[in-house]
């Protein structure tokens, strides 16, 4: 299912960018490197996206997830 408007401009946008509307947290896990990383669930287009950093270093980022995991 193709992302809605707001989830598109959601990704690759820094961590600190507040979920628009419809995003609505579903989960927290926590990835390899021992950090948490928040699963967000669109009420619009029914699409999950990924609050994470890649590694340590990286700063948060909003990225979609899919079955292959975050990027
Ligand atoms: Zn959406």
């Amino acid at each position: 299912m193709p992302l809605c408007d707001p989830c598109l401009s959601q990704l690759d946008r820094p961590g600190h960018f507040p979920p628009h509307a419809s995003l609505l947290k579903s989960a927290t896990l926590r990835t390899t490197s021992g950090q948490n990383a928040f699963v967000y669930r669109c009420g619009d287009c029914g699409e999950n996206l990924l609050l994470a950093s890649a590694d340590c270093e990286a700063p948060d980022q909003w990225t979609r997830l899919d079955a292959d995991g975050w990027r």
